[in-house]
């Protein structure tokens, strides 16, 4: 065998740096608004955590066939000198057949621990913008909450947010007050089925782009992110300008879709 031929050891792809990993201990569980349920973490080493608002954590969540799949959640929130890390799980689905996500939220217990991954992905605040404009339906909520809550609070902010109905509302100034600029429209999906549609692609096309350069952080179902980036690309918004990950899909089990085209 000549030294071309020779195997290799694996490399992690491009694009893929390995992400430290931490074993989480569960220290409190409990509803939280629109449909969520949080659970907080601790680690041993948590004070050697960081992040920028709207990153994810890789969970490995406890599967119906006693094994441990792979699931992203965004990390809520996090108190470095409490040592606490949240997340917010939405609860999704038939609530007695519970996919793996929110079956951990509604069974968590104080002192479980899982193991995670992280921090990783690029939906986060661009300071140097002169304007904002973000995007998602529900189980983008602790994203959407985490980054108002810590961009400055003048930050000309536009959040377009889809949900069921009116319930899952939550008011500004719960989220935080004085965010003076920041507009948050919330579109009520109704009868319409969440999942692929036009809701809020259509949203995103009647959104009138304000003056200065912008910076659109697009998440949701992967189909749904999509169309929204090409509709702002055809309106003049370059690629650099546009970070869209898709957070779910009908028919896929956990991960998360690049949106790049
Ligand atoms: C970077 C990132 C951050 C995320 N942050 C959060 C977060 O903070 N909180 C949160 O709740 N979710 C978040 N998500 C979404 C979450 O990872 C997915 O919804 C994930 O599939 C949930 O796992 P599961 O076990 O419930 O369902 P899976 O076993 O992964 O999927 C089973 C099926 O359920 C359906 N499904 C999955 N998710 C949804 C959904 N949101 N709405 C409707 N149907 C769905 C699909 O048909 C899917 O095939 C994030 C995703 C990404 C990529």
């Amino acid at each position: 065998m000549t030294q071309d031929q020779a195997p290799q050891a694996p490399t992690p792809p491009m694009g893929r740096p390995q992400l430290r990993q931490w074993e989480l201990t569960v220290t409190a569980v409990a509803d939280a608004p629109a449909n969520m349920r949080r659970v907080t973490f601790t680690a041993p080493d948590i004070a050697e955590f960081s992040y920028r608002p709207g990153q994810a954590i890789v969970m490995m969540l406890p599967t119906a066939d006693g094994e441990f799949g792979r699931r992203d959640y965004t990390i809520r929130s996090f108190d470095k000198d409490k040592g606490l890390l949240a997340v917010d799980f939405f609860m999704h689905g038939d609530a007695n057949n519970l996919t793996p996500g929110p079956a951990f939220a509604r069974d968590a217990k104080i002192g479980d621990k899982i193991n995670v991954r992280g921090p990783r992905g690029g939906a986060s605040f661009r300071e140097e913008a002169d304007w904002h404009l973000i995007t998602g339906d529900e189980c983008c909520l602790p994203a959407i909450f985490h980054i108002l809550e810590t961009m400055p609070a003048k930050a000309q902010m536009h959040v377009l947010i889809e949900v069921d109905n009116i319930d899952s509302e939550i008011a500004l100034n719960d989220i935080r007050e004085g965010l003076t600029a920041t507009q948050i429209t919330w579109l009520h999906r109704g009868e319409l089925k969440a999942g692929p549609n036009d809701f809020m692609a259509d949203a995103v096309g009647r959104f009138m782009l304000p003056h200065g350069r912008g910076h659109a952080i697009l998440i949701g179902e992967t189909s749904n992110v999509r169309k929204q980036r090409q509709n702002l690309i055809s309106r003049g918004l370059t690629r650099e300008q546009i970070a869209s990950e898709g957070y779910w899909r009908p028919g896929r089990i956990g991960g998360h879709d690049h949106v790049e085209d």
